[in-house]
């Protein structure tokens, strides 16, 4: 039995009496992320270039998205692989974040990176790769930039937890916990998504937490039922990857919806976050 006021103080609902709820504001106005809303972040794995980003990102702040993901740094098992447009990408989020109005996410791999994302993203990500990267998470916690928080993939819920509290001891409280699927025995999805941890979390810690179906599943046809799944076990939203042409995206397009299934999941999931009560986003 996990001892939560010991191993995870500041993340644990003991010591808070309120659900944290995370403002995000945008150019076009505020995002909410917490317990009685339901927020959708949607965008492709990485910025690939200007044009299509630009397309896509219209699309879907039309379509419901009420936050933009775009990655910037993309970590990737081969080195050989499309590792993103890095810092040169950073213009055409911003680029996306004015045409759109929508707030915008990316995810940090190196403390020098730093510089100059902040002020330029509403929200850092923080990789399932580099869940346990204390260095980073220490600097993330000087912040006042919400962080989102991915769960390592062979990390616990109590390491999830505890990483989350090296950025609340910095004096950040601007955390999201995003479950994203972790490694087991299950070779036919790329992760094996951990549904009950999301109804543990919201039990045992005060923070938002969100579900990344796409990393979680690796199937784009896995990818509407489970966000599904998600929002019924009480997650506060949804991350997925979307793609104008997934076949052929740059990074993991065979998890990526296409424009007309983003649509489909945006209904079913106002439909569920109706029956659940909780608010959506006014975008
Ligand atoms: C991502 O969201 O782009 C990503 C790389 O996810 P994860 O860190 O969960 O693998
Ligand atoms: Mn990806």
């Amino acid at each position: 039995m996990v001892n939560e006021m010991k191993a995870f103080q500041l993340a644990a609902r003991g010591n808070k009496t309120e659900d944290t709820i995370i403002q995000v504001t945008g150019p076009a106005g505020p995002v909410f992320i917490g317990e009685g809303y339901c927020t959708i972040i949607a965008g492709p794995c990485a910025v690939e270039n200007r044009d299509d980003y630009l397309h896509l990102a219209q699309f879907l702040a039309s379509s419901g998205a009420h936050l933009l993901r775009g990655g910037l740094f993309k970590p990737r098992t081969s080195p050989y692989s499309f590792r993103g447009l890095g810092k040169e990408g950073l213009d055409i989020l911003k680029e996306a974040r004015l045409a759109t109005g929508l707030p915008v996410i990316t995810e940090v791999m190196d403390i020098r990176d730093l510089d100059y994302l902040v002020g330029e993203v509403d929200i850092l990500q923080v990789g399932s790769r580099n869940m346990q990267n204390y260095a980073l998470l220490d600097e993330l916690g000087k912040l006042d930039t919400p962080v989102l928080l991915k769960r390592g993939f062979s990390a616990t819920i109590e390491e999830w937890l505890l990483a989350a509290e090296y950025i609340l001891a910095q004096g950040n409280g601007q955390v999201i916990l995003c479950e994203r699927g972790i490694r087991t025995f299950e070779p036919y999805t790329r992760n094996t998504v951990d549904i009950g941890a999301v109804a543990l979390v919201k039990k045992l810690s005060h923070l938002p937490v969100m579900v990344d179906p796409s990393h979680a599943t690796g199937k784009w046809d896995m990818v509407i039922p489970v966000a599904k799944a998600a929002i019924a076990a009480g997650a506060d939203g949804v991350m997925v990857e979307v793609h104008q042409d997934p076949d052929h995206a740059l990074s993991d397009g065979k998890q990526s919806l296409n424009k007309d299934n983003f649509l489909i999941m945006v209904n079913q999931i106002h439909r569920l976050a109706d029956m659940e009560k909780k608010k959506l986003n006014t975008r």
